[in-house]
Formats: structure tokens, C-alpha cells, sequence
């Protein structure tokens, strides 16, 4: 049987049921949190709002998210298992990586391939070394191991940061046989230079999510990457301010319509709480929560055509795949 690693401990793929590809739960900052700690407030309303939100989406049907919350991100193990431990009805994936969209973080600045190499480790690259220990043995003393690779490309390209971490990604999945998702930005064609690399580093495209793909309504552009065998998460719904709700459901449609359900994963890319965003700024933003896709999203997508065969392909039978090894 297959498995896939989750907060709780291994779950049979077929076991996975309804998923979201991309959910955050929590998504800090924490030097800032550390120093400025009245912006997040009391600890056990956090997680006890986290638990509410999280039963409401389990409640909706849903039974796995995926969480790329990795460094870069406020990744924190530790808050994340309090809070699962409360929602029994869902699983949830954590990952490995590194969000940059520029630089690496300081951190790895001066510990550099090269460096490595001149003190004769066997991986010279040690955020290789990072990421495959929290695939294989977990995540800082945990026990809970990551079950996705997660990297980034933006607007600016592949920065020399940006192409350092997703080569180390594209080799900690070569070691571990661990997914991949990329945060992608689908109007600047981003998803070409994941295509490069991955091809160069030996990847399968059937192993990598180009995630954010939603963002963009360039249907050509999108079914070119699905044809070469990349998953598309339409992982954004609810981010309704440089797009609308029928734009993004409608590239769902059109590609549904191509014949590609069987490329595509949805989410809505949201958290539980996020502090890159003034609280009172997420009013102009009411559809960014769990519930949007099965509230508004499902029901437009099937007035629209789009069956129920192809709603389970996208929610239940793609994820599976994925963690199935594509
Ligand atoms: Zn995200």
C-alpha cells in the first residue's frame, strides 16, 4: 500500500479522500512575531480559532490539505501538531523547502555548494541535507516527517537564490522520491523556467505542481504545461483582487473543456491566519477562507458543465496520484 506522511503519521493514498493542495494554516513571520508579540495576540485563541476553521472545513467533506509552509514562511511543527491533534477528521501534509522569490535567507549565504565542498561534504549543498532529513527522519525532533517539496519562482526569475533552492529541491525529490509544488507566476510564463530546471536536474514534471497556474487566465500557456506532464494547481480561489471569482473558475472550465481535469489540483492558497496582511485588510478579500470551493466555486464549475467524474478527478483522484509518484 501506498503512503503518504502526514501530521498524524503515515495515511494510505487511497485513504486521502477530498483534498486541497494548498492550504496554509499559519503563515508568520517570526522575527518580527518575536519581537512584536501583541500583532498575534493570545496563543490559545490561535490555535482554538485554527481548530474552528479546520472542523468547518473537515465538517465540508474535505479529509486532507496539503500545508507548503516552509522556511521563509514560519514553518512551526510544534503549533501545527496542537492544532491537528484537535481535528481528528482531517489529515494534513506537511512540507520542506524554501520561500524565497529573491535571495536565499542569510542563513545560507556563506554556506554555500562551495563552501561545502571545500570542507569535503559528501553534499556540498547543505539545504539538501535539510530538506531530505525532514523528509526521512522529520521535522526538528517531531517525529512528524514533511510529505512535500515546496520552492518558489515570481516575477523576477530565476534569480541566482531562487534557482539555488529549487535545484536543491529537485534533488532532495531525486533522493527521496518526495512531490514537489512551486509557487509560481503564471502571467510572467514562470512555469518555463521550472521546465528548464527540472529537466536539467532529472525530474518528472508528473512529480511537480506549478502552483498559483489560477492566476492567470492564458489557457494556451497553461495546457502547453499540462500537456508536458506538469500538475496545475488552481490553488487560489478566493484571491479575488487582480482577478475575478468567474475569470479563475472559468479557466477551470476551459480546461476542463481541453480534456486536461485529470492536470489540475484546487485549494485556495488560505490560512487560519496570515501576517502579512492587516487583519482589517482581509475584509476586502470576503471569499478567501476553506469553505469558498465547496460554497461558490463547485456549484459554478458544475452550472458551468463541468461534472462531478471531473470534480472527483480534481479532488480526489490527482492528489492520490501525486503522492503516488505522478
Ligand atoms: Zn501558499
Amino acid at each position: 500500500m501506498s503512503t503518504v506522511e502526514t501530521v498524524r503519521g503515515p495515511v494510505g493514498t487511497a485513504e486521502l479522500g477530498r483534498t486541497y493542495m494548498h492550504e496554509h494554516i499559519f503563515v508568520l513571520t517570526p522575527d518580527v512575531q518575536q519581537n512584536y508579540p501583541d500583532v498575534w495576540g493570545d496563543e490559545e485563541t490561535r490555535v482554538a480559532d485554527a481548530v474552528a476553521k479546520l472542523r468547518a472545513l473537515a465538517a465540508s467533506g474535505v479529509r486532507t490539505i496539503v500545508d507548503p509552509t516552509v522556511v521563509g514562511l514560519g514553518r512551526y511543527i510544534p503549533r501545527i501538531q496542537r492544532v491537528v491533534d484537535q481535528v481528528p477528521d482531517l489529515n494534513v501534509v506537511v512540507a520542506t523547502g524554501c520561500y524565497t522569490y529573491h535571495d536565499v535567507p542569510f542563513f545560507f549565504h556563506h554556506r554555500t555548494p562551495e563552501v561545502g565542498e571545500l570542507l569535503g561534504h559528501q553534499e556540498p549543498e547543505p539545504m539538501v541535507g535539510m530538506f531530505v532529513g525532514d523528509i526521512t527522519d522529520g521535522i526538528a525532533g517531531t517525529g512528524v516527517r514533511a510529505g512535500m517539496l515546496k520552492c518558489a519562482v515570481d516575477e523576477a526569475g530565476l534569480t541566482d537564490g531562487v534557482e539555488r533552492v529549487m535545484r536543491a529541491v529537485a534533488r532532495s525529490h531525486l533522493v527521496t522520491g518526495c512531490p514537489i509544488t512551486v509557487h509560481t507566476h503564471p502571467e510572467s510564463h514562470r512555469g518555463l523556467d521550472v521546465q528548464r530546471v527540472m529537466a536539467e536536474e532529472g525530474v518528472q514534471p508528473s512529480t511537480v505542481v506549478l502552483g498559483h497556474s489560477g492566476d492567470t487566465t492564458d489557457v494556451d500557456h497553461l495546457s502547453a504545461l499540462a500537456e508536458a506532464g506538469f500538475w496545475l494547481g488552481m490553488d487560489r480561489f478566493g484571491i479575488n483582487l487582480a482577478t475575478t471569482f468567474e475569470a479563475r473558475a472559468d479557466t477551470v472550465v476551459e480546461l476542463c473543456r481541453r480534456g486536461l481535469a485529470d492536470r489540475m489540483v484546487l485549494a485556495h492558497d488560505a490560512a487560519c491566519y496570515i501576517d502579512w496582511v492587516d487583519p482589517d485588510a482581509l475584509a476586502f478579500m470576503p471569499q478567501w477562507h476553506y469553505l469558498h470551493i465547496g460554497q461558490k466555486v463547485l456549484p459554478y464549475l458544475r452550472r458551468q458543465g463541468v461534472t462531478d467524474e471531473q470534480i472527483t478527478t480534481m479532488l480526489v483522484d490527482n492528489p492520490r496520484r501525486i503522492f503516488e509518484g505522478g
